[in-house]
């Protein structure tokens, strides 16, 4: 009898930026999957790393995934059998679990100092050898672990991978996959500050929430091996694992914000529609055959199966998904399509935080549009506008910019105090003048010399739009076109 009576996947993100297009695809595959097949989606969020855990990230991971009516079954906001469903509460289950490992004989304490690893993997490179840990702890003998324990010396508990033979899985994509064992690192399962590392925590998780299948990006496929030594390790039956190809940018390199917005809700400010959003990251990985183009989750839902996923790796283009979603626009009836304005576009809290912005410019509302419309466009045209201050250069400036931007996309905190604390630093950093790092600033973000205040205007903007203009002005400056 197989220890999964029924088939239950899972979304396992973790909470430490912008909700992800990736993070979309791979739960449309999990999803199709799981009501293919009757199943269970189970939303995990995998916050071990609680330096970069962020709440408003779980957040906006969840409503993007609403938004595209990608609904999991089981989850932290909505509970389930199998909770809790936050990683960083699981703690105690990991610790008892690479206590089970040690007891067992498939796991060891590991004392190296961080220093040692470092002169090792020198030593290493230096004489041209495979980089990895040499296993000095694993032959201690137990009365020096007891020892050194008692002694109170920081470690880490460390997977005994077999030395010799192959560790092999199946993935659903591509076949059967093997490794040699000499070949992959004893993994260290438990860190010295006590908590569990990607690979503990992620195969405990997945046996305890009897997931049955692992569908999860290319990028994890590397780790896979080190799974499934641990699955061995505690005799446990091993799910069916498959790893989707990567997305990727028009270069074909791995899909990464520098090059392509990645965040949903930028696509959600843009105006791309959520069945559209849905249908395109279908096509990215997976052909729904006979060349056809255009379908619901519902019938990619019918018609999913991992023959139809082709490994090439899916192109995050554009103007296909534009194409895609004019399609869906022209569907829109009346209602829906008034509707959409209204929600979405022209929303009420929008027009809200708004008012105080124009209420001083505004005579007769006729002037809404003419100028206030860069609160509603994604993209302004540059072209043509005095941006980069004489005095600074295009050099300086464009340094200045692009500074500037990597630093906004690290700003997760859009409010009026933020903005205005990383703004005015960023200026005396650069020791640049107030008018040449504010009108240009106010230019890109608004498109007019005469716009609301600045800071509100950007905070307004939003985070994704705001950002996106910067990127936009800096790549026409970068090409020549300002
Ligand atoms: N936490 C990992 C991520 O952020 C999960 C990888 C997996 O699905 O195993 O994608």
């Amino acid at each position: 009898m197989s220890y999964f009576d029924k088939v239950r996947v899972r979304i396992a993100p973790s909470p430490t930026g912008d909700p992800h297009v990736g993070t979309a695809y791979i739960t449309l595959f999990n999803y199709v999957f799981a009501k293919k097949h009757q199943g269970d989606l189970i939303l995990r969020i995998e916050d071990t790393d609680q330096q970069r855990a962020r709440a408003s990230s779980e957040g906006l991971i969840m409503k993007s995934l609403e938004w595209l009516g990608l609904k999991w079954d089981e989850g932290p906001d909505v509970g389930g059998d199998y909770g809790p469903y936050h990683q960083s509460k699981r703690t105690e289950i990991y610790r008892k679990h690479a206590d089970m490992l040690i007891n067992s004989g498939h796991a060891y304490h590991c004392f190296c100092t961080s220093e040692r690893l470092t002169e090792l993997r020198r030593e290493q490179m230096t004489e041209g050898r495979a980089t990895g840990y040499d296993r000095f702890c694993r032959s201690l003998s137990a009365e020096e672990v007891q020892r050194r324990l008692s002694g109170g010396e920081p470690h880490v508990i460390r997977l005994k991978m077999p030395l010799d033979g192959l560790t092999t899985f199946r993935d659903e994509i591509r076949g059967d996959v093997s490794i040699e064992n000499h070949l992959i690192d004893d993994q260290v399962l438990m860190k010295s500050d006590g908590f569990p590392t990607y690979h503990l925590a992620n195969v405990v998780d997945d046996h305890l929430m009897k997931i049955s299948h692992v569908i999860r990006a290319e990028e994890w496929i590397s780790s896979t091996p080190k799974h499934v030594a641990l699955y061995n390790a505690f005799g446990w039956e091993l799910p069916q694992f498959a790893h989707m190809p990567l997305l990727r940018n028009t270069d074909r390199s791995k899909i990464s914000k520098r090059k392509s917005p990645i965040s949903l809700e930028f696509y959600r400010r843009k105006g791309i529609l959520a069945p559209a959003l849905v249908n395109f990251l279908g096509l990215m990985g997976w052909s729904f055959g006979n060349d056809v183009e255009i379908f619901t989750l519902e019938e990619m839902t019918k018609k999913f199966d991992f023959k139809g996923v082709h490994l090439g790796g899916p192109v995050f283009d554009l103007e296909k998904l534009a194409w895609l979603n004019s399609h869906y626009i022209k569907q829109m009836d009346d209602e829906s399509f008034v509707n959409y304005l209204q929600t979405e576009l022209f929303s009420p809290d929008t027009l809200q935080a708004i008012r105080p912005l124009v209420l001083e410019r505004l005579s007769t509302f006729d002037q809404f549009v003419d100028q206030f419309a860069f609160f509603f466009n994604g993209s302004l045209n540059y072209a043509g506008l005095a941006l980069i201050p004489e005095k600074v250069g295009r050099e300086v400036f464009t340094s200045v910019m692009q500074s500037l931007l990597a630093k906004l996309d690290e700003l997760y905190t859009w409010d009026f105090e933020h903005i205005h604390k990383l703004l005015d630093e960023h200026r005396s950093e650069h020791n640049i003048k107030a008018k040449d790092f504010f009108m240009p600033l106010r230019l890109i973000m608004t498109g007019r010399k005469d716009s609301p205040p600045l800071i509100e205007s950007i905070v307004t903007l939003g985070r994704e739009i705001s950002r996106f203009r910067l990127r936009c002005a800096l790549k026409d400056i970068e090409e020549g076109k300002i």
